[in-house]
């Protein structure tokens, strides 16, 4: 058996011999290189279907990923970035400037790349902004890691160099960020993050909408704490208008009418019970069988069913509630108990809206209304209906927390959505500076300041190290030199002058102006960012690059050659 294996494997040739057929320890898919491979030929198998490639040639086809994926971003990043066509499967059209949203659509299949991916997508989750960024300086750090592992210096080496270049970096950060408790500031924050994502009008209504918001769904833990959700905000669209009629409404404003028109529009506060599933007989729910043996069973049957109904009613009043609402349907019979005992209904609700009514009023949500209590309703401030662009909408506002929506008005659908997609950003870089009113000078300023700073405290780094934190400044000027170059200016100049101004004063804030073409004060331009979005973007970079600089072995299970997918496809159907 053992000898047939043997030449089974030679006829597909995956078989090595470094280690000699004597050799006993088996596979070891380890980090060695060369020495990694010393598989025994009747093991070999294990691996026939997978390509390999390790050490160097792993590093350099990992890093080649990574550049490539940040080529495809590249020309996206700052104010003067070029816009994507995002063409999907099925011809659909979308055109943006978002880093993030070009990768997630990109059917990228290389690992590395999708480490990439990942990085970009959790620099959203964080900081809402600097997706492009972050995957460059990912790319830039790879790409700087091989040149000195080219050279002969290990990947270890540079790993532990690139965490230390990270820690100084952090720390650098820290010391150079301003205070931004200051509404207009935070509202010139966002504003930059939303350049080059949509219209210069919309980024001006935006911004203010999203201070205004982010600053009424604060909520204060304790003295130094405070937390800021953006999904607390419930976005509306409404066509007609335009996009400047848009307004944050105090309390959540849902598209819908109560069930039963003779009970009142309008009310002032109550008390709310929500119920998680539907108001129905629930004995028709069992799928039983019914024997009519008389002629009264039938309908003692239904009688039995309204009873339950008229209960379950009943419990609700009980509780003193004032305003229910329903997360499914409600039955028929039930609308004249309610109106009988002076409850206001409203159903068909999506559960996202029945947690936000649950945060606004305290109310919890319930599945069965029997055995509710009083603790599980909420307070509301007033209830109130309106007619929008002929659509019913009612707006309730929370006693606990108000609630906030937003009403996003435009002349067409896209345009309602591009507008609800910019305040999705808007909202999430405006909550952040909420929970950390801290910033940095933007314009490629920060980058080239902490670059500076590694470069003074290189030397404190033990031996071949120093060199991985010079590699590491040197990718963090890799975001003004692109900022330039897509602003069609001389990336090098622009950085020799930047740097050379800042260190002239010491001054971090000197960063790049794409007007003026020359070094200036980016407070005063007005271009600042949230320290968040850089410190992300430092975590994130760091780790991803970390990552891919241990990988030292890829096994690519192969693809089978004889079953083009479409096949399969037409099999299915
Ligand atoms: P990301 O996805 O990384 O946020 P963007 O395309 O939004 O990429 O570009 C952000 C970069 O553009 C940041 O480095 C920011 O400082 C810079 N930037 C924004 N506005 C300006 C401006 N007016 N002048 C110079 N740089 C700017
Ligand atoms: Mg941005």
């Amino acid at each position: 058996l053992c000898s047939q294996t043997t030449s089974n494997m030679i006829g597909i040739g995956v078989y090595s011999m470094d280690g000699g057929t004597e050799d006993t320890r088996g596979i070891q898919v380890g980090r060695s290189g060369r020495a990694a491979r010393m598989v025994r030929p009747e093991h070999e198998h294990i691996l026939q279907d997978t390509d390999r490639s390790s050490g160097r040639d792993a590093l350099r086809n990992n890093v080649s990923a990574a550049v490539a994926l940040a080529d495809a971003v590249r020309s996206t990043l700052g104010p003067r970035g070029l816009d994507k066509m995002l063409v999907d499967a099925d011809g659909s059209i979308d055109v943006t400037n978002d880093g993030v949203t070009v990768l997630e659509a990109a059917r990228v299949e290389h690992p590395t790349a999708r480490m990439l991916i990942q990085t970009s997508s959790a620099q959203d989750d964080v900081a809402h902004d600097g997706t492009t960024s972050a995957v460059l300086l990912t790319a830039e750090l790879l790409v700087n890691a091989l040149e000195w592992i080219d050279r002969g210096v290990h990947p270890a080496v540079v790993q532990s160099g690139f965490q230390q270049a990270a820690a100084w970096s952090r720390e650098e950060l820290n010391s150079i960020s301003r205070d931004a408790s200051d509404r207009i500031l935070q509202t010139e924050v966002v504003r930059t993050s939303l350049a080059g994502k949509v219209n210069d009008s919309a980024r001006e209504v935006l911004s203010t909408l999203a201070v205004d918001a982010a600053h009424a769904i604060a909520t204060t833990v304790d003295e130094d704490e405070t937390t800021c959700n953006p999904s607390d905000v419930k976005r509306v669209g409404v066509r007609g208008g335009s996009a400047r009629d848009s307004r944050l409404i105090e309390g959540l404003l849902l598209a819908k009418k109560r069930l039963d028109q003779r009970t009142p529009d309008s009310g002032g506060a109550g008390r709310i019970l929500l119920i998680d599933g539907g108001l129905d007989k629930r004995t028709t729910s069992i799928d039983a069988k019914i024997k009519v043996t008389d002629v009264g069973a039938l309908q003692r049957f239904h009688d039995r069913e309204r009873a339950d109904l008229q209960a379950q009613v009943d419990a609700i009043a009980a509780l003193g509630c004032d305003l229910l609402v329903v997360r499914d349907g409600v039955d028929d019979d039930a609308i004249a108990p309610l109106r009988k005992a002076g409850i206001v209904c409203y159903r068909r609700f999506e559960r996202a809206d029945l947690e936000l009514l649950s945060r606004a009023t305290g109310a919890k949500l319930i599945r069965n209304p029997i055995r509710a209590t009083t603790d599980d309703l909420g307070d509301y401030a007033s209830r109130s209906e309106e007619r929008i662009d002929e659509i019913e909408h009612v707006t309730i506002i929370g006693s606990r927390n108000r609630g906030r929506t937003l009403l996003v008005r435009g002349s067409t659908e896209t345009l309602i959505a591009e507008m609800q997609r910019g305040f999705d950003d808007a909202i999430g870089v405006a909550c952040g500076l909420v929970e950390e009113p801290w910033i940095v000078a933007g314009g490629g300023a920060t980058w080239i300041a902490l670059a500076r700073h590694l470069r003074k405290r290189a030397p404190e780094a033990n031996g071949r190290e120093q060199l991985a934190v010079e590699a590491y400044a040197a990718a963090l000027e890799s975001i003004p030199r692109i900022l330039a170059e897509n602003a069609g200016l001389d990336p090098l100049e622009i950085l020799l002058a930047t740097s050379a101004a800042q260190s002239v004063g010491d001054d971090p804030w000197l960063g790049l102006d794409l007007n003026a073409g020359s070094p200036s004060d980016m407070a005063d331009a007005g271009v600042v960012e949230p320290v968040r979005i850089a410190r992300q973007a430092l975590a994130g970079a760091t780790e991803a690059a970390i990552s891919v600089l241990r990988i030292d072995d890829i096994l690519w299970a192969k693809q089978d050659a004889q079953t083009p997918d479409w096949q399969t496809n037409e099999d299915e159907d």
